[in-house]
């Protein structure tokens, strides 16, 4: 491809913001005038890695950011500056924390065994008060308000500049809803490869919380953001293809899934514990997978290790054939990591011939006493990476350079939100 300089002339690209995702997701840049774009990528965009979510000390070297011309999309809504990614490097090697770099190392060893896996993402958000302490639309009251077409149509601005823009990055947006929430939206876009789909879904948090903002308005994908309210879901829709053929298709299959996919499957019952340490990375998250009904009567995430079919109360949902839901995930997940960990899952299912064991098609809302022997979720953050930490899949799929970072950065989360006094403590304890 020609260079950065030139395709700065060709679409009048002021500036270039060379990103990068850290272990919890938060997205990192250097802006960068077109003037020197083509001697930093060169030369690589220089970062502390202590500065931001990595485990490292003020004592490492610069990490670099090698741009990659491949990854630029100019901003729809500024389109004087261009985002771009690329890998990281440290003294000359790549950075095995880079949740990117992990996920394209996970798809090559699914490419050798033939296997390339495609997914779509649910990213549901909630537009809020700038201060972050409410929804932003105090006409959005309704009991049940998914759906809810006059609330849709009152955030018509925000929400139809953020789908058009996705048109204009051709990404084939196709609707865009009021979730179960007050407050909380969603917008569906095609599926695609693994890491096309985790660039896109890192871009949209971007994108969505610059233009609410742009609206004078606050986009969150926190996990739990109002006890009361369905959280802030982060579904996976997944399939593996091989020579553009979906390998999880198969009409004579069980609700038309052929048993690789049922493998696959196995393989993220087999892991899901573990799994939900990247999946539910925060402290918040395990609000939304162990809450109590919500207003609108249900909370839409799963508490069990169980999967079933056309039935949402499940952390997998088979829909109809050719691909699964995972329900598990939150907005909080780190894009790369969520699909780099449900691979090293789903192929770990396909070599040792996980069994997922029969579906259980019951409401797990009201009939779950009734699924005798279902496993839970981890019940808060430290069982999760209790459960990370024991799973050999995980750690050693994700690479132990990473897992290492990983865990250690979440017990030190763990840990401070542990220190930290509630006033539910306080209401509880006072008089103990
Ligand atoms: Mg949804």
């Amino acid at each position: 491809m020609a260079s950065f300089g030139a395709y700065a002339k060709k679409n009048g690209i002021k500036y270039f913001l060379i990103s990068f995702v850290d272990l919890f997701g938060t997205m990192r840049a250097k802006l960068v005038p077109a003037t020197a774009i083509d001697q930093v990528a060169k030369a690589g965009a220089g970062f502390a890695g202590f500065a931001v979510w990595f485990d490292m000390t003020p004592a490492h070297a610069d990490i670099l950011v090698m741009a990659d011309l491949d990854t630029a999309n100019q901003l729809p809504w500024k389109p004087e500056v261009a985002w771009v990614t690329g890998d990281l490097m440290m003294d000359g090697k790549p950075v095995t924390q880079n949740p990117r770099q992990v996920l394209k190392r996970v798809i090559d060893d699914a490419t050798k065994d033939g296997f390339e896996m495609k997914t779509g993402v649910e990213c549901e958000y909630f537009l809020i008060l700038p201060d972050g302490s409410a929804i932003s639309d105090g006409f959005d009251t309704q009991g049940k308000p998914c759906y809810d077409q006059q609330a849709l149509m009152r955030r018509y601005a925000t929400i139809t500049e953020i789908c058009d823009c996705m048109i204009t990055l051709g990404w084939g947006p196709y609707q865009n809803d009021h979730e179960d929430a007050n407050g909380q939206f969603e917008m569906n876009w095609e599926y695609d490869s693994a890491l096309k789909t985790a660039d896109r879904h890192a871009f949209f948090k971007f994108m969505v919380k610059s233009i609410a903002e742009k609206h004078g308005l606050r986009a969150t994908f926190m996990p739990k953001p109002f006890t009361n309210l369905t959280g802030n879901g982060c579904h996976a829709h997944v399939s593996l293809w091989s020579k553009g053929q979906n390998l999880f298709d198969d009409p004579k299959g069980e609700l038309g899934l052929s048993t690789l996919g049922y493998d696959f499957i196995g393989g993220i019952m087999h892991s899901a514990a573990g799994l939900t340490a990247i999946t539910n990375p925060t402290v918040n998250s395990y609000k939304r997978i162990n809450a109590p009904p919500t207003l609108s009567g249900a909370t839409w995430s799963p508490n069990t290790i169980t999967y079933a079919g056309n039935n949402r109360t499940h952390m997998i949902r088979i829909p109809d054939g050719g691909r699964f839901e995972l329900r598990l995930a939150d907005g909080s997940a780190n894009p790369y990591l969520l699909q780099a960990s449900l691979l090293v899952a789903g192929l770990d299912g396909i070599r040792n011939k996980r069994d997922p064991g029969k579906r259980l098609d019951i409401d797990m809302y009201t009939q779950g006493h009734l699924a005798k022997g279902a496993k839970r979720l981890p019940l808060n953050l430290l069982d999760a990476l209790r459960a990370f930490e024991k799973s050999d899949v995980i750690r050693e799929g994700l690479g132990e350079d990473l897992a290492k970072s990983y865990l250690k950065l979440k017990h030190d989360d763990w840990n401070a939100y542990s220190r930290h006094l509630t006033d539910w403590e306080r209401q509880t304890t006072l008089d103990c």
